[in-house]
């Protein structure tokens, strides 16, 4: 187990930006996992479980920061691999285009762990993760015990697991049910297919973290949304039928609005970027004048995809 102490979060988020932790823990293997909870015991503080902060924005946090480096991959059978959390989402597309297996090809380009690929319930271009998860193998901050999550225990939702909701487990690792597929080729050429998209359509040039907003679903958006979202054909089925927050962001004529070197990205209405120093308190406010201004013209109030740390 390695314990840090006041170390700064910009280096482990990809927004770059982040206060300083009052502790920093790797975790790797089970003895890490029971010399952990010992110390913590003693040291009593709030925990955060950070993965490869790609959903993050990261103020000074005065608890522990967690950080899972199980890293392995096993095949435990045919189409069955056993993943640590710590693994990172693209390293384990390639591992299994190798193995010639059929299920995660449209998470090409899509950034982070397995572990926080669980726990955000996430996805993308009709994919989602929580498709693949067979059982979820966790530690259990409270209580110390090992608990394991069959896939209907983890309460999948959009962008939204058990897990997220009550915030008490470390994922350790995944079992995870792919399908066996002859045609690598295809796979891969599928994989590269959305890691060019995203090129193309994400602000990759700037620091950032993702889709700051969940998109709102058809069915709770007022009349006049759903009427606009449908005439300008916006309206996605994507893992159902969602307006995207970007568009409303966009009709708002936010696009480029800039909080200090926070700014409403030019390329996609629903990124924030870091154009270069910007602050826990530049992007927080720039999320809190979006809303306003998104509640004040639509009547909706968006609910935050990306996760704080902070206290
Ligand atoms: C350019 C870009 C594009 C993106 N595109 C998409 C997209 O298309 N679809 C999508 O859904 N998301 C997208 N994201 C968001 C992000 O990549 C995902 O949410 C990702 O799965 C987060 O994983 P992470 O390991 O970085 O987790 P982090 O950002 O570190 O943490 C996110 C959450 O997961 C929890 N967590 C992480 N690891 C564990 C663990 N081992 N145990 C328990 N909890 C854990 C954290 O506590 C936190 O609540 C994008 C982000 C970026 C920067």
């Amino acid at each position: 187990m390695k314990i840090l102490e006041n170390i700064k979060l910009d280096q482990f988020t990809s927004f770059k930006i982040g206060g300083v932790a009052r502790y920093f823990v790797e975790l790797s293997s089970k003895e890490d996992l029971e010399k952990f909870l010992e110390w913590k015991q003693k040291v009593n503080l709030p925990i955060f479980v950070l993965g490869g902060g790609t959903n993050i924005l990261a103020d000074d946090f005065r608890g522990i920061i967690l950080k899972p480096k199980f890293e392995h991959i096993e095949r435990i059978e045919e189409t069955k691999l056993v993943v640590g959390s710590g693994v990172l989402v693209s390293d384990l597309l390639n591992k299994v285009i190798e193995f010639s297996l059929k299920g995660l090809e449209w998470a090409g380009g899509l950034p982070g762990t397995v572990g926080g690929a669980i726990e955000g319930g996430v996805g993308c271009f009709g994919g989602e993760f929580k498709n693949l998860v067979f059982k979820v193998k966790t530690l259990n901050l409270e209580n110390g015990n090992i608990e394991n999550f069959k896939k209907e225990e983890c309460m999948f939702e959009y962008r939204n697991s058990i897990f997220r909701k009550e915030r008490k487990w470390l994922i350790i690792e995944a079992t995870l049910e792919f399908v066996s597929y002859p045609f690598k080729d295809e796979l891969k050429e599928i994989a590269q297919e959305k890691i060019n998209y995203r090129k193309e359509k994400h602000p990759l040039e700037y620091p950032n973290a993702g889709s700051i907003f969940k998109n709102i679903p058809f069915e709770k958006a007022p009349k006049v949304v759903q009427n606009l979202a449908l005439e300008k054909n916006k309206v996605k089925n994507d893992p159902f039928k969602l307006i995207p927050i970007g568009f409303l962001i966009a009709e708002a004529g936010l696009v480029g609005k800039r909080i200090g070197d926070a700014q409403v990205s030019q390329k996609h209405a629903n990124f924030i970027v870091n154009l270069g120093k910007a602050s826990f308190s530049d992007v927080y406010n720039l999320i809190e004048y979006i809303k306003k201004t998104i509640e004040d013209k639509f009547s909706i109030s968006p609910e935050l995809e990306i996760q704080i740390i902070k206290c």
